[in-house]
């Protein structure tokens, strides 16, 4: 930049001067000769009468002549000049640059720093910009750093008790109730270890932006419907009843997120009820909209967690969720299917009475079919 600046200064100067040269020199010759000529027919017209003819001819030819003959005799100075006024421009086209680009790597130098911190108003958004990619940039790698121990964290509970259970049958002093009791407590953890991993996979697959979605006019009605059935048996072990309202609409969505996301709501909503409790899902459309709610008698969100239910391994109640085989994962999944479909989530819950979850599809939303 430094130097792109410098040499179109230069070029700039150096053309002026050449131009101003070349234009001074065609005005001054032009009025020189028009001026020597005026002379000379005054001085002809004088001699006419005295001198002969021939004489005055000659004389009159060798004044012009002069005219060339000055102009080359100042040319080289000229060209002395103009070397001269090229260096100067050149010492000041490099003050000028420097003058230039300071402010600018200054500005590189305090980009962190609060207010503005340029003279030149034009970078202003562009500095406003950098900075908050900056932030961004801080902010996600702070995000993914604490995913990262989080990972670490939960995974680490299954694999101690794997090895616990797999040392005591090592042993060989456990019985045969016992082995039969270690064996299940490794299975279930290893279980455990294969829903954990697959959640991960499944919201790093979700961050990653390379991965086009691709979109299909679904029924949203018929997702709900598979997922319900799909979940009576689970509904029924927590003694808790499962119902579809609605009708059939369609939505332009992913389908294998779409079922994702219905699980996951309505796992949680059987999963954090109450015996005897109710769930019901409702899928209808309203003018340029289309709703599912999942709303259930459970044990409902304190206010002051709702906002953070949404962040990775957020629970209310760590060991309610384990026990019921939870991630913690579920609705960080949720979040990002529903901006992938320009979709919005509303959360309605109190404490003992229950949840109501609604996702708004709007009809512009995610017209991309395939
Ligand atoms: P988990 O696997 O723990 O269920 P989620 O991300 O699905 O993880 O939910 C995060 C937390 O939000 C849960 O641990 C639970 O405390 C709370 N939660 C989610 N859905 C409900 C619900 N329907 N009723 C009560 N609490 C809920």
């Amino acid at each position: 930049m430094k130097k792109k600046i410098n040499s179109k200064l230069l070029l700039i100067a150096i053309v002026a001067i050449f131009a101003t040269m070349f234009l001074i020199t065609w005005v001054y010759y032009d009025l020189f000769q028009k001026q020597v000529t005026e002379e000379l027919r005054t001085y002809a017209e004088l001699l006419k009468d005295t001198a002969d003819n021939n004489e005055l001819d000659e004389l009159v030819a060798k004044e012009a002549g002069s005219i060339y003959s000055v102009f080359g005799r100042i040319l080289p100075s000229l060209f002395i000049i103009a070397f001269f006024l090229v260096i100067l421009c050149m010492v000041i086209a490099h003050y000028l640059t420097r003058s230039l680009i300071v402010p600018i790597e200054k500005l590189a130098d305090n980009l962190d720093e609060f207010g503005n911190p340029t003279d030149y108003e034009e970078l202003i958004p562009f500095v406003q910009m950098i900075r908050r990619q900056h932030q961004d940039i801080i902010k996600n790698a702070r995000v993914r750093q604490e995913f990262t121990a989080n990972v670490s964290h939960e995974l680490k509970t299954p694999l101690t008790s794997i090895s616990g259970y797999a040392e005591l049958i090592e042993t060989g002093m456990a019985s045969e109730e016992d082995t039969l009791r270690f064996a299940h407590g490794i299975h279930s953890s290893a279980n455990r270890l294969l829903v954990l991993i697959n959640d991960i996979i499944r919201l790093s697959e979700l961050d990653s932006t390379e991965q086009e979605t691709v979109m299909e006019r679904l029924n949203l009605y018929q997702a709900a419907k598979t997922c319900v059935d799909m979940l009576g048996v689970s509904a029924e072990k927590h003694n808790v009843t499962l119902d579809l309202q609605g009708a059939e609409c369609y939505i332009t969505g992913n389908k294998q997120m779409m079922e994702e996301l219905l699980y996951n709501l309505c796992d949680n909503a059987i999963r954090y009820n109450n015996p005897n409790g109710k769930v019901v899902v409702q899928v209808y459309r309203v003018p340029s909209f289309t709703y599912l709610i999942v709303e259930d008698t459970g044990i409902g969100i304190p206010k002051e967690h709702q906002e953070r239910i949404f962040e990775r391994f957020y629970r209310v109640d760590k060991s309610r969720s384990k026990s019921s085989g939870g991630t913690g994962l579920g609705l960080a999944i949720v979040k990002h299917i529903i901006a992938k479909h320009d979709a919005r989530l509303e959360l309605e819950s109190d404490k003992g009475k229950g949840t109501k979850v609604t996702v708004i599809f709007p009809d512009t939303a995610s017209k991309v079919f395939t």
